[in-house]
């Protein structure tokens, strides 16, 4: 028997579409998603990623121009929000299958020295917003019966590394919200999941490894596979698109039983 089809063609008769006119790869035909940090590096992969299996994308960014062209390219529609507010959440849509919190930044520094404000913002935009955003997020998805939310922790969510307070509280505080979101939308056929990335390939950690090879004067090759990862098992970054296959998949049918877990994707650094 084809599971995979049966399965499709459920989304399909949840979404109100014919089975037997959604093709195999256009699995999120009727879907809408809302991806955040949608502009660039995971998310804009992500936002690619749902659009190419047929789902139409809110690209959510602070970048107004960059989420204008994402959207532009994906047939999709750009949200520019500072996910700092909660007045400008407030504006967000609402009807939405599928959530990816995935805007995030970084600070570097040891905590003695780590300036408040920062630690602040940083819990604002990659804790706070993503409770604002399921919380508006679920009175929709659960009138449906169905709803997938992805949340892009990392591999800081199950591990700590020294001089990223800020940024490891955050994760680790996302993996709780995750699992209680998985907890509460279970009968509603909501599912809620984080992926844990190790380093991606992204202009952010471009910058940084370029940064770290001038100010320790070693090659680029150096800053990977001695600093960067060296608690990595595999020698080299993920792509974006590989994280994002691993979103798309969480959103599937087919990872339907797949709740309230953390989806490492960090080359063995948690192996140890
Ligand atoms: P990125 O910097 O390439 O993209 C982040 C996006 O978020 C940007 O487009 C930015 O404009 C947007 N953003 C930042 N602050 C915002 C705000 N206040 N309001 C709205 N949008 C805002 O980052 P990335 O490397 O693609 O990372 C995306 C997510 O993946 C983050 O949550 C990050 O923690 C996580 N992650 C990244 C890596 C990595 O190595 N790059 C590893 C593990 C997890």
């Amino acid at each position: 028997m084809d599971t995979t089809r049966t399965t499709e063609g459920d989304a399909a008769r949840h979404a109100g579409l014919d089975p037997s006119l959604v093709p195999a790869s256009q699995f999120l035909e009727g879907r809408s998603a809302l991806v955040t940090g949608a502009a660039s590096g995971i998310g804009r992969a992500c936002a690619v990623a749902l659009a190419d299996a047929g789902a139409f994308v809110y690209v959510v960014d602070l970048a107004k121009e960059a989420a204008e062209r994402v959207a532009g390219e994906i047939g999709g529609s750009p949200c520019v929000a500072d996910l700092s507010d909660p007045t400008a959440i407030d504006g967000l849509p609402t009807t939405i299958d599928i959530v990816v919190n995935n805007a995030g930044l970084q600070h570097i520094a040891p905590l003695h020295e780590f300036p408040p404000d920062r630690f602040a913002l940083i819990q604002k935009i990659m804790v706070e917003a993503p409770f604002h955003i399921i919380r508006r997020a679920l009175p929709y998805m659960y009138a449906r019966g169905w709803g997938r939310i992805v949340n892009l922790s990392s591999v800081h969510g199950l591990r700590a590394s020294a001089f990223k307070g800020a940024y490891v509280t955050a994760k680790h505080a996302m993996e709780g919200l995750s699992k209680v979101a998985a907890l509460e939308g279970a009968p509603h056929g909501v599912t809620s999941n984080c992926v844990n990335p190790g380093y991606v390939r992204t202009p952010l950690v471009e910058a940084q490894v370029a940064g770290q090879a001038r100010s320790h004067g070693i090659a680029e090759s150096e800053v990977l596979e001695k600093i960067m990862l060296e608690r990595s098992a595999i020698k080299r970054l993920i792509e974006p698109e590989e994280v994002a296959s691993a979103v798309l998949w969480l959103c599937s049918e087919s990872a339907g039983f797949v709740t309230g877990a953390s989806l490492p994707l960090d080359g063995g650094w948690t192996a140890h």
